[in-house]
């Protein structure tokens, strides 16, 4: 055996389950592969300047490499069982908010310290909400902010460097059984895996591919005859205005994540990843390039503006199954209409009308994502749009001036998720020692649960 565990993909999932494996047990042999950079090497292009849209790195910086999809996040570690996945119907939801904290300590003891834990029990803005139509998720949410993220990130890279074998841009292709190999003589429980060429066996291996993972994830379980089933995806818009528009809610509780119920459809939309004077960014996801958001704590970096996402969930039923695939087309037509992500001011959008460079330049509030102008209703599906229209003036209530005509919306937002990968209560495959965790089993869409997932597996595998 080349290794005692190896575990494949270095986001938060891969990250954390290596911390924990090399704290219970230092003799363990562990390897860990990474299609993308180590953390100093990864660096987007996008300057803004010279290049100011997404180019199609053969390995996006933003999605791959130490740190996973979370590297340049904005650092917002939610503790709850509200949102964020649903771990906690494989472990319990003692034990999932028990790992959270956890992960918690980890990071404040990793270059954290200091950073703020906000929280929306006892609040009034709750109150404001329900009366409004509108519901406040609970959670305790810590904001490492895009640079504590990297600084906890590098010391937890500097820590485990030393006694964990890393291999970076190396994209591990195919995961066999040792017990299918005729060759294999005496013990034949594990895994051999395959990259750049190589060929390495392990015991057990832990696999944490993400988002960005996930149709590779797919050959996978169906190479290993791992059952799935297909998911939802959340279509949507990024919200950006002035920051004093939302100054009540986010100096009070950072992120809020709020549910609106539309009159007309009756249908769920929600807001997500909050980033308080913060900068829209592109997303670059197999190709398709969609809009995303962060911020910094270090108030030197600071925008004026406050950007959220609006989403709305669309689950398909029968014959249907491919629902990132139609995901991927909205997005892709956006991405023909404008080249990457379209922005429109909202009074363009309920006029009818097609935002232009002119009228951009004359709102009052400034993009911080140089995006093309143009019409979010010849892109998102009118079922959805008029659901977030809706909860536009429904936030306008307790935020008023979000239903500001100057107020931008980019499109599409779209939040992909994997599809559901079969484990049990060990997040542990048919296949006797294969753990699929994190984003990439489909159970977790947050940085707090993927990292919770990684202890968790971890602490299986030494039989704590
Ligand atoms: C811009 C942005 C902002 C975000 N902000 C937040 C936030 O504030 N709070 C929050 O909770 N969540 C946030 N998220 C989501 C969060 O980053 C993810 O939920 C989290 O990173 C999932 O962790 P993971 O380890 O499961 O997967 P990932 O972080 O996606 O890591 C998977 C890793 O596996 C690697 N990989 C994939 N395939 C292979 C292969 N075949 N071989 C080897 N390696 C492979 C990838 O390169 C990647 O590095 C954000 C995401 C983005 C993109």
């Amino acid at each position: 055996m080349n290794y005692d565990v190896i575990i494949v993909g270095a986001g938060p999932g891969g990250i954390f389950s290596a911390y924990e494996l090399v704290k219970l047990n230092p003799s363990l042999k562990i390897g860990v592969f990474e299609s993308g950079n180590s953390l100093e090497k990864r660096k987007c292009p996008i300057d803004g300047v010279k290049v100011k849209s997404c180019i199609g790195c053969e390995s996006c910086a933003i999605m791959n490499g130490f740190g996973g999809a979370g590297a340049f996040s904005d650092g917002k570690y939610n503790i709850t069982n509200q949102f964020g996945g649903t771990l906690f119907e494989y472990v319990g939801k003692k034990e999932a908010i028990d790992l959270m904290k956890y992960v918690d300590e980890i990071n404040l003891s990793h270059g954290g310290e200091g950073t703020k834990l906000y929280s929306t029990a006892n609040t009034a803005i709750k109150r404001k909400c329900l009366q409004n139509g509108l519901h406040l998720l609970d959670a305790q949410v810590r904001h490492l902010g895009t640079d504590i993220n990297y600084v906890v990130l590098e010391n937890l890279f500097n820590e485990l460097n030393e006694k964990v074998d890393f291999f970076f841009r190396t994209p591990v292709e195919k995961i066999t059984k040792l017990s299918d190999e005729t060759t294999t003589v005496g013990e034949t429980e594990g895994y051999r895996i395959y990259a750049n060429g190589e060929s390495y066996s392990c015991k057990q291996c832990i696999v944490s591919v993400g988002r960005s993972g996930s149709k590779w994830m797919e050959t996978v379980c169906t190479d290993l005859d791992i059952p799935t089933k297909s998911n939802r995806v959340d279509i949507g818009v990024r919200v950006e205005l002035p920051a004093e528009i939302f100054a009540d809610l986010t100096d009070e509780l950072y992120e809020s994540k709020i549910v609106y119920r539309t009159a007309k459809f009756e249908d769920l939309v929600r807001t997500f990843c909050m980033n308080p004077y913060g900068a829209v960014v592109n997303e670059n996801t197999n190709g398709i390039v969609t809009v995303n958001g962060h911020s910094y704590e270090d108030p030197s970096k600071h925008t004026e503006n406050t950007n959220f996402a609006l989403l709305v969930s669309k689950h398909f039923s029968k014959p249907f199954k491919d629902s990132n695939g139609y995901g991927e087309s909205i997005a892709r037509l956006s991405n023909m209409l404008g080249g990457g992500v379209i922005v429109q001011r909202f009074g363009d959008l309920v006029r009818g009308r097609r935002s232009n460079e002119e009228r951009i330049r004359e709102g009052f509030v400034t993009p911080t994502l140089a995006a093309t102008p143009g019409d979010l209703s010849l892109v998102i599906p009118k079922r959805i749009l008029d659901g977030i229209i809706e909860m536009i003036y429904a936030l306008d209530k307790i935020c008023p001036g979000t239903a500001n005509d100057d107020t931008l919306l980019y499109g599409v937002e779209v939040k992909f998720y994997n599809m559901e990968v079969e484990i049990d209560e060990h997040l542990e495959t048919c296949n006797k020692g294969l753990f699929v965790i994190g984003d990439g089993s489909g159970v977790t869409h947050s940085l707090s649960h993927a990292s919770a997932s990684g202890v968790y597996v971890a602490r299986y595998i030494c039989g704590e």
